[in-house]
């Protein structure tokens, strides 16, 4: 289930003590999930790789073959894939994009690379952008997709462990606004902004069939902004979100059936391309916190281990609440003097070194005769793992990073 894989485990135990924690990633298993996720999707439909979810530059190389581009959200992401994957296509989301980071992502005109999708997160934004576009060589468009917050349906986004849209909030434009800016971008208003379609990031962590239903309403409502301005809709960019199911770490999105159903949309609709922009689903199950477990302890009942490291490298259980699924590497030797702590009960609660009740990286995982020197594989750890934890908190050293990939070793 939650269990390495085999070159994770085989380093997961070749390294000392003092050499963990260490984030594990198989790239081989990711470009195998990647290629299967673009398998999946049809004709029509472009894949996308959230960078946000983990930019690790071997990640973003590894999922190359796969992707279509990568969508970046700061002018720091967007300067960082351009360097690890050059050349590639790129989106660039996000809400307060500054003037400077504009800027940077218009200057890729002057080194020849295309330049990437703008997905436009207000008015405001409009203006800025058209501003800076005047300074462009002549000729030059630049390709804007309008984000909305759309309102996909009642309960559409009830599913979702994090909700962008379909309410009030800082992301998107306002669809009672969609007219306004539909003419003025056709009126010469912004003259070298050309208008591509749309995008919405509405949920993250919404299954296929509901995921599917929201790119629907998406399309039709996108469809129907463009009928009524008479502009053809060249590209709706549905975003990511699709759901990574910590509780069933074996378990994965349907992309058959996501892609399916995007196929029927694209049916209705000739010359229209869609873009899908996952970052989770994508990276999470390449990626593992391998530890050492310190100590074990009982208490008022219950055991504890306390694992080398903890939420500071691996803040994802403690943001969303969730355990995560881990998996006992055992090890026989016990090299000290002093006895080996072991557990008596079938579960722990493993915890890391942080002086704070908070530090809990899985409460009560089934880790029968756990004991002190045993090494736990923390799985899902590749995406909005290392790259959102708060790693100056206490001081404690930072864990290694090992790539594992059969085409170097
Ligand atoms: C975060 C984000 C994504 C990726 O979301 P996942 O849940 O990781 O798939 C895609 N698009 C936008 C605009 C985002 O903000």
């Amino acid at each position: 289930m939650s269990a390495p894989t085999p070159p994770v485990r085989e380093r997961l135990l070749a390294l000392t003590g003092d050499e963990l924690p260490a984030y594990l990633y198989d790239l081989d298993a990711l470009r195998a999930h990647a290629a299967a996720v673009r398998a999946a999707l049809p004709r029509g439909v472009e894949l996308y790789y959230a960078a946000k979810a983990n930019p690790e530059p071997a990640l973003l190389a590894a999922l190359s073959p796969a992707v279509d581009g990568y969508e970046v959200a700061s002018g720091g992401e967007l300067a960082h894939v351009a360097a690890a994957v050059p050349g590639r296509p790129l989106a660039f989301g996000g809400p307060g994009k500054t003037p400077a980071e504009l800027t940077a992502a218009l200057e890729g005109v002057a080194a020849g690379a295309p330049l990437p999708r703008f997905h436009v997160e207000s008015v405001h934004e409009l203006r800025v952008l058209a501003a800076l576009a005047a300074r462009l060589p002549a000729g030059v468009r630049v390709p804007v997709l309008t984000r909305f917050n759309l309102v996909p349906g009642p309960g559409a986004l009830a599913g979702g462990s994090l909700t962008m849209g379909g309410g009030p909030g800082p992301f998107g434009i306002d669809p009672a606004e969609a007219d306004a800016v539909l003419r003025a971008l056709g009126d010469g208003t912004f003259p070298r902004l050309e208008w591509y379609g749309t995008h919405a990031h509405l949920a993250s962590g919404l299954e296929a069939p509901a995921l599917a239903a929201v790119a629907d309403g998406v399309v039709r409502w996108s469809a129907a902004l463009a009928a009524r301005h008479r502009v053809p809709l060249r590209e709706v960019n549905v975003g990511g979100g699709m759901a990574v199911d910590y509780a069933r770490p074996a378990a994965r999105f349907d992309w058959t059936g996501y892609g399916a159903a995007l196929a029927a949309l694209l049916a209705a609709r000739p010359g229209l391309t869609l873009r899908v922009e996952p970052g989770r689903a994508l990276t999470a199950y390449c990626g593992w916190y391998g530890t050492e477990v310190l100590d074990v302890k009982h208490s008022h009942g219950e055991e504890f281990a306390v694992v080398r490291g903890g939420t500071h490298h691996l803040r994802t259980p403690a943001t969303k609440g969730h355990d995560q699924p881990c998996a006992v590497v055992s090890v026989d030797g016990w090299p000290h003097p002093w006895p080996r702590p072991f557990a008596r009960g079938p579960r722990t609660t493993l915890v890391g070194q942080l002086c704070t009740p908070k530090d809990v990286l899985a409460r009560g995982a089934r880790t029968p005769g756990l004991r002190a020197g045993d090494r736990v594989a923390f799985a899902l750890a590749g995406a909005y793992a290392w790259n959102i934890s708060h790693h100056e908190f206490l001081m404690h050293p930072r864990p290694g990073f090992h790539f594992l990939d059969s085409a170097v070793r």
